[in-house]
Order: C-alpha cells, then sequence, then structure tokens
C-alpha cells in the first residue's frame, strides 16, 4: 500500500486543500491515517453533488479516487485527522467519545471531506472502526435524499465497498462513505471541553465557528454584545428549523444524541432514521430505543433538550445564566413558527404564510387515527386540489372516516378559490415529494447491492435527488409499502 505517489488523474483538478479545523491544535484532533481496505469497488457515485462541486465527471471512473477515497491512498495536500468529542446519549453523560470511524481529510471546494468507516482512529474505543454495506448504503442515499427535499443536511459524495468481513450482529461486509459539509462539529464537541473545564479551548472552538459560520454573532448587538449567547440563540434557531423540516417531511431520526446534532443545523449521522409510511405520531424507528426516547414526535422536544445541553456548556463563555436562557427561549417560538410555515407550503399557501394551526392540528389527527400513509396522503392532496372534483375519489379513499375527512377537505378547499386552485396545485407539489426514502426501498438497495448489483442504489438516487418530480418509470418506488416493510428492525448497529 502507498501513502505517497500523487496519481496523475487525481490531480485534475487538483484540489486545493486546506485545514482550518486541524489547525486549531492538538486538543481539537489527531492526526489519523485511514486504514487501508482490501479491493474496494464503487458501490454509489452521487453525480449531481460532484457537479455542484465542480468535480471533473471523469472522477467516477477514475481508480485512484476508488482508491483514495477507499482509505488505500493519501489525497495530496490532505491531512487526515480524527477529533474528540463528548456527549450525551439517550439523556445521560456519556463522557468521551469522538470521531471513532471518521476521518477528516480537510477541506476542498467549500467543504469538509470525511471518510466514515476508514478504521480505527484514538476513539474507537471498542469499535472497529468500520461502517458495514447496509448502513452505508442508507446514509449515502438518506443524505442526497434530504437535500433534494431542501432539508438541511451533511452530504455524501459515494460509497466504495469492499467484501473484507465486519462483525455485527452476524457477518456483514465493509463500506466507506465519503461525506461532505461546512463543518462537522457538533454539540458534543463544547460539551467536551466545557466538561473538562478546558475553557481556553472551549472558546477557540466557539470563536472558530462563530468567525466561520456565524459571523453576525461576533458583532451582535442582540444578547448585550455577547456573542456566545447570540451563537446560542442563531444554532437555537436553525436546529428549530430543522427539527420543524423533519416534523412536516415525517423524517424520524433515531438517535438524537447531542453527539449527532451538528452546530450548523444540519441533519447528521444517519442510523436507525426512517420516513414516516402510515403516519403514527409516537413512531420509534430505533429498535434499540425501548423507552421511546426519540419517537417521531418527541423530536422538537428533544431539540430543545439537546440546546440545553449546548446552552449549559457555552455557559462559561456566555456567563450570564439569564442571557443563555433568552437565547434557548428562542426554540419556542422559531420551532412553532417554522412548523406552520412548512405546513403552509403544504397547503398551498403562498412562500411565507402560516398554515391555520386548527386545519393541521385536525389532519394530522384524522392521519393517525386511520393510520394513513403520511408521504401519499400529501401528494394526492396535492393533485386533488387542482379540480376539487366530486368523483375523485383519491384522497378520500385513503381514510376510513370518510365523514371527517370530507369535512376536511371542505374546510381545507375554502384555502384556494377556484382560480387560484392550479397555482395552489402547482405550489403543492412542489413542498410535497412523491418519493421519500422509505425503509423498503432502502432494503430493496441493499439487498440488491450484497448481490453486487448496485443498480437499484443508482436508481433511487436519481429519484430521491428530485423527489418532487414524476418519474413516471419509477412509479412503484412512490406506492405504499409492502407487507414486508413493517418487519424491517432498524437498530444502532452499523
Ligand atoms: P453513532 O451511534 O454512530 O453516532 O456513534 C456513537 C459513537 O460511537 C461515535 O463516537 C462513533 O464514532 C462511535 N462508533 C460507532 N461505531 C463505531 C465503530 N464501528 N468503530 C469505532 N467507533 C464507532
Ligand atoms: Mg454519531
Amino acid at each position: 500500500m502507498n501513502f505517497t505517489s500523487p496519481n496523475a488523474t487525481l490531480a485534475s483538478p487538483a484540489l486545493a486543500w486546506t485545514h482550518r479545523f486541524s489547525a486549531l491544535g492538538a486538543h481539537f484532533s489527531m492526526p489519523t491515517l485511514p486504514t487501508p481496505l482490501a479491493t474496494p469497488y464503487w458501490v454509489g457515485q452521487s453525480a449531481k453533488l460532484a457537479a455542484e462541486l465542480g468535480l471533473e465527471p471523469e472522477w467516477m471512473a477514475s481508480d485512484a479516487w476508488l482508491q483514495a477515497l477507499s482509505g488505500n491512498d493519501v489525497l495530496p495536500g490532505t491531512k487526515p485527522s480524527s477529533s474528540v468529542y463528548s456527549g450525551h446519549q439517550f439523556g445521560v453523560w456519556a463522557g468521551q467519545l469522538g470521531d471513532g470511524r471518521a476521518i477528516l481529510l480537510g477541506e476542498a471546494l467549500g467543504q469538509e471531506w470525511q471518510l466514515k468507516g476508514a478504521g480505527p482512529t484514538a476513539f474507537s474505543r471498542r469499535g472497529d472502526g468500520r461502517a458495514v454495506l447496509r448502513s452505508s448504503i442508507r446514509e449515502f442515499l438518506c443524505s442526497e435524499a434530504m437535500h433534494g427535499l431542501h432539508i438541511p443536511s451533511t452530504r455524501a459524495l459515494c460509497v466504495t465497498g469492499s467484501d473484507a468481513p465486519v462483525r455485527r450482529e452476524t457477518l456483514e461486509t465493509a463500506a466507506v462513505v465519503t461525506r461532505l459539509a461546512p463543518s462537522f462539529i457538533r454539540f458534543g464537541h463544547f460539551e467536551h471541553f466545557s466538561f473538562k473545564q478546558q475553557h481556553e479551548q472551549l472558546k477557540t472552538l466557539a470563536d472558530h465557528v462563530i468567525e466561520r459560520f456565524y459571523p453576525d454573532c461576533g458583532d451582535s448587538t442582540d444578547f448585550a454584545n455577547n456573542p456566545y449567547a447570540a451563537l446560542l440563540a442563531a444554532v437555537t434557531e436553525r436546529s428549530a428549523e430543522m427539527v420543524a423540516h423533519w416534523q412536516s417531511t415525517g423524517f424520524c431520526h433515531g438517535v438524537m444524541n447531542t453527539d449527532n446534532m451538528s452546530i450548523l443545523g444540519l441533519t447528521m449521522d444517519y442510523g436507525p432514521f426512517q420516513f414516516l409510511d402510515a403516519y403514527a405520531p409516537g413512531h420509534i424507528c430505533n429498535h434499540s430505543d425501548n423507552q421511546g426516547r426519540y419517537a417521531f414526535d418527541q423530536q422538537p422536544q428533544v431539540a430543545y433538550w439537546n440546546l440545553y445541553c449546548l446552552g449549559q456548556a457555552l455557559l462559561p463563555l456566555i456567563q450570564d445564566q439569564d442571557e443563555a436562557v433568552a437565547a434557548l427561549d428562542g426554540f419556542q417560538t422559531h420551532f412553532p413558527q417554522a412548523l406552520a410555515l412548512r405546513f403552509g407550503a403544504k397547503l398551498g399557501l403562498p412562500a411565507g404564510q402560516a398554515a391555520p394551526d386548527a386545519l393541521v392540528q385536525d389532519i394530522r389527527n384524522l392521519l393517525a387515527v386511520d393510520a394513513v400513509d403520511f408521504t401519499i396522503f400529501w401528494r394526492r392532496l396535492s393533485h386533488w386540489v387542482a379540480a376539487q372534483d366530486a368523483t375523485d375519489s383519491s384522497v378520500r379513499d385513503l381514510f376510513l372516516d370518510r365523514a371527517a375527512i370530507d369535512a376536511w377537505l371542505a374546510r381545507f378547499a375554502q384555502l384556494h378559490p377556484p382560480e387560484s386552485r392550479g397555482l395552489a396545485s402547482r405550489r403543492m407539489l412542489g413542498a410535497n415529494p412523491k418519493y421519500v426514502l422509505r425503509n423498503h426501498l432502502g432494503e430493496l438497495a441493499i439487498r440488491a447491492a450484497q448481490q453486487k448489483d448496485f443498480s437499484v442504489i443508482a436508481d433511487l438516487l436519481k429519484v430521491l435527488q428530485s423527489p418532487f418530480d414524476e418519474h413516471s418509470q419509477y412509479e412503484a418506488y412512490a406506492g405504499f409499502p409492502p407487507d414486508w416493510a413493517s418487519g424491517i428492525a432498524i437498530s444502532c448497529s452499523s
């Protein structure tokens, strides 16, 4: 294995790597070389992300990229490292965690690049530093699906796989996801230095985040010129926005530990996540979550709890407890506002117009009582609104209680006078996706990939990257889940 020779095809275009995170110093991260992965092959590639980054299309066929993104070669100019963080897991202080299997290459093309599953690091504890094919495919597809849904998320450029065995409950095979984000800093990074009373490092980290990502906080006149309280308020707002997206799309994260909460308000660390099939507010997607701490309808409350942990961690910098509480209080206004705007869009209202509370609450109740498919309901409603034809029973057929849905539809119809129904329908088709990464779709992609057929991944990626478009040849991906879908058990094991 060589870690030296820059390959000619890699240098086209030569990426200019910078290392602002690792430049923070040895308290934050340490050099960590990826562990080579035997005989890697491509599993999935996001040509769309590559194009957005300005990568030459040839990278997708390049063996040099395949090797580098599998951890077998170090890209010229990168400085692989892993970082330390701590966190609260399932409501309990877990102490030091850190990048146990993700290796940061540095920053290029405006993004930090991480190889997830690239082997052990100083923070692997008892783990093997690897990720299995199954969970890597889920992370890859979901990252790109979330972006397609306009939900803030880390991105994924590709997955590479290997026949190298990895032991979980059964013997599986290894994979590496190349994931990208402006930063992978988590709430847990702040909790780490705060818990250890390393206030100098805590300040360095906060200043780094403010300077790079929240420049307005540096000279904020809110919060009595307290940039750290302003930072907490800004993160609170972004997190509220993110969770409002989740709740309006039926996305259940599954492991909202503070170490999985991005300081940029990005959805990150895809594990046992699930998009709801039938609407079930108390749905628990993570089979390891016995108490239902991270049930679908708990997510806003958990985000708030996690923000409190961040606030606690930042207190040595904020100093004034009242300021910290005031910053966190923003959640109580931002979240309901953001959610009402999301539902306003789903109901076809003009941008910036909030949904009427009662209308939203009542449809959620009806959807829950009859366990109606969440995505299919909103998509059918988006078509129905155009004509509001009494013979079109596509929406009411989803419900057992026909009288109740008829009454609700009559109220909904009043939002859109006849002359604006076409416009409302177009708006709704742009707000209510036809395609989400349902568990069974991920499972189909995984099963095919385990037989070395990667075409389902490519097909799913295509529809999930533009989930509001019709893609009529992929209609099957927009249908109800099959019976076996409810038997899929997704745990933390990955
Ligand atoms: P997660 O549940 O994936 O968010 O991971 C929680 C913590 O466990 C993080 O510090 C991960 O880096 C670490 N971790 C998870 N899986 C592994 C693994 N296979 N090897 C090493 N560390 C791991
Ligand atoms: Mg994690």
